[in-house]
C-alpha cells in the first residue's frame, strides 16, 4: 500500500466514526500527550505525522517564517495544501495547543487559528520533580475537564483505565513488530499506520506477528539505528538508506520506541484505582522522550550503547547510527556534536544528518549516506 493509498482508506475511516458521532481530536505527533483520554471521551485522537516534501513546507509560509523547523512547517501545509491528498484534515474538530518545543506551539497556535479548529490546551512540564508531576496531574484534569465540557458528561475512571489498558496492549504488540525481522521500510510502514489508526488496528498487527511475514534481509546490508527526529509520512529518507545498502533496524524516535516503550507495567496497572495518577506515572517514567531534561543526553547515550552491544552480540554484526535532525530542530541539534563525539568514543559510528524536506537536497544527502555506510 502506498502512502496515497494509506491517507484514502484513513478518509474512509475516519468518515466512519464522525458517521457514529466522534469527534477527531488533533495534535503534532510528539509524546506526552495523553490520546488515552481523548479515546475514553469517546473522540478519535489524530497524530499529525505528515512531512518530506517541499510542498507542504511552502504552503505555510504564509504563517511562519521558514526558519521555523521543517516539521512544523509541514504541519500548518497540509492543511493549506492543494490539491490536497489530506482532505480527512476537514473532518478534525479540536487542536490541542500543547508545548513540546516552541515550534510546536507556535505551529499548533497558527493550525488552531487560521484554519478555524477549537483549541485544548495541555502543557507540559519540562523536569520531572515532585512539583513537575503535581502540575502534569493538574494539566491532565484540566484537559478531561476540557473534554468533559464539550460532551457534557463525566469521563468515567473505569472508561479511562480501560482506555489505558487497550493502548498498553498496542504498545506492545508495537514492540512485537519492532523485534520482528522486517526490513526497515515494512516496519516504517506499519509504524505510520498503526501510529494513525491506534488501537483500531490491533487485529492487522496481530496478523502481522503471527505470520511472522519473515524478510529475509541481505546478509550484507549495513544495519542502522535511526535516532533524533522520525521519518513522517511520505518522506524519502528511509528510501535513500534502503537504495544505498542500509537497513534500519531499530527506530529510536517518536514514531518508533519513543512511542511503545512507554508501556505501564502490568503490576502497576493492576494495583492502581486512579487512572489519572497512572497516566502521571508514565510521564514520569517516560525518561527517553526529548521533552525532558536533564539527562536526557546521558540516557539518550547509554540507551544507545546498550543497544549496540546487544545487537551485536545477537547477530555478530555492529550498527551505525543515524542521527536524524530536521533544519531547526533545536531539540535534536543542540546535542548532536556531543551525542556523536560520545558514541564515537564507544566505538560507535554516527552520521549527524541535518535536513530540511527540499527535494533539491536529495542528491546531497544520498551521496552522504552512501559515504556514512560504506564507511561502515
Ligand atoms: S523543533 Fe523538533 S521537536 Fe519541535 S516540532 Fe520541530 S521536529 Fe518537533
Amino acid at each position: 500500500m502506498d502512502n496515497f493509498e494509506l491517507l484514502s482508506e484513513y478518509y474512509t475511516f475516519l468518515k466512519e466514526k464522525k458517521g457514529e458521532g466522534k469527534k477527531v481530536v488533533a495534535f503534532m505527533s510528539h509524546d506526552n500527550i495523553p490520546e488515552e483520554l481523548i479515546d475514553a471521551a469517546g473522540f478519535v485522537p489524530l497524530r499529525l505525522i505528515f512531512a518530506g516534501n517541499d510542498e507542504l513546507m511552502d504552503a505555510s509560509h504564509d504563517f511562519l517564517s521558514p526558519s521555523t523547523c521543517a516539521f512544523a512547517q509541514s504541519c500548518i501545509g497540509v492543511f493549506s495544501v492543494k490539491p490536497d491528498p489530506y482532505r480527512f484534515l476537514e473532518l478534525i474538530d479540536y487542536f490541542i495547543v500543547s508545548n513540546h518545543c516552541v515550534s510546536d506551539i507556535c505551529a499548533s497556535e497558527v493550525i488552531a487559528k487560521y484554519f478555524n479548529l477549537q483549541r485544548l490546551n495541555f502543557y507540559v512540564s519540562y523536569t520531572k520533580t515532585g512539583n513537575s508531576l503535581k502540575y502534569f496531574k493538574l494539566e491532565l484534569l484540566n484537559l478531561k475537564k476540557q473534554l468533559e465540557e464539550i460532551t457534557g458528561t463525566k469521563i468515567d475512571n473505569q472508561d479511562l483505565m480501560d482506555s489505558i489498558k487497550k493502548y498498553n496492549i498496542f504498545k506492545k504488540k508495537l514492540l512485537e513488530i519492532s523485534n520482528l525481522t522486517l526490513n526497515g521500510s515494512q516496519k516504517l510502514k506499519i509504524f505510520h499506520k498503526a501510529m494513525l489508526y491506534g488501537p483500531a488496528i490491533l487485529p492487522e498487527l496481530d496478523n502481522i506477528i503471527l505470520e511472522q511475514s519473515q524478510t529475509q534481509i541481505s546478509g550484507e546490508s549495513k544495519d542502522i539505528l535511526l535516532t533524533g527526529c522520525s521519518i513522517f509520512i511520505n518522506d524519502y529518507l528511509n528510501d535513500l538508506i534502503e537504495e544505498g545498502g542500509g537497513n534500519v533496524v531499530f527506530f529510536d524516535t517518536w514514531v518508533g520506541f519513543n512511542y511503545y516503550y512507554q508501556i505501564i507495567d502490568e503490576k502497576v496497572l493492576n494495583a492502581s484505582k486512579d487512572s489519572i495518577d497512572l497516566l502521571t506515572h508514565r510521564f514520569e517514567k517516560n525518561i527517553y522522550g526529548d521533552h525532558s531534561v536533564p539527562n536526557f543526553l546521558e540516557r539518550k547515550v547509554s540507551h544507545i550503547e546498550n543497544f549496540s552491544i546487544n545487537y551485536e552480540k545477537k547477530t555478530g554484526k555492529k550498527i551505525g547510527v543515524i542521527n536524524h535532525i530536521i533544519k531547526f530542530c533545536d531539540h535534536m541539534s543542540i546535542m548532536s556534536s556531543h551525542l556523536k563525539n560520545q558514541l564515537k568514543e564507544k566505538g560507535i559510528y554516527v552520521l549527524n544528518l541535518e535536513r530540511d524536506y527540499s527535494r533539491a537536497n536529495r542528491g546531497q544527502l544520498s551521496t552522504r549516506i552512501e559515504a556514512f555506510l560504506e564507511m561502515m
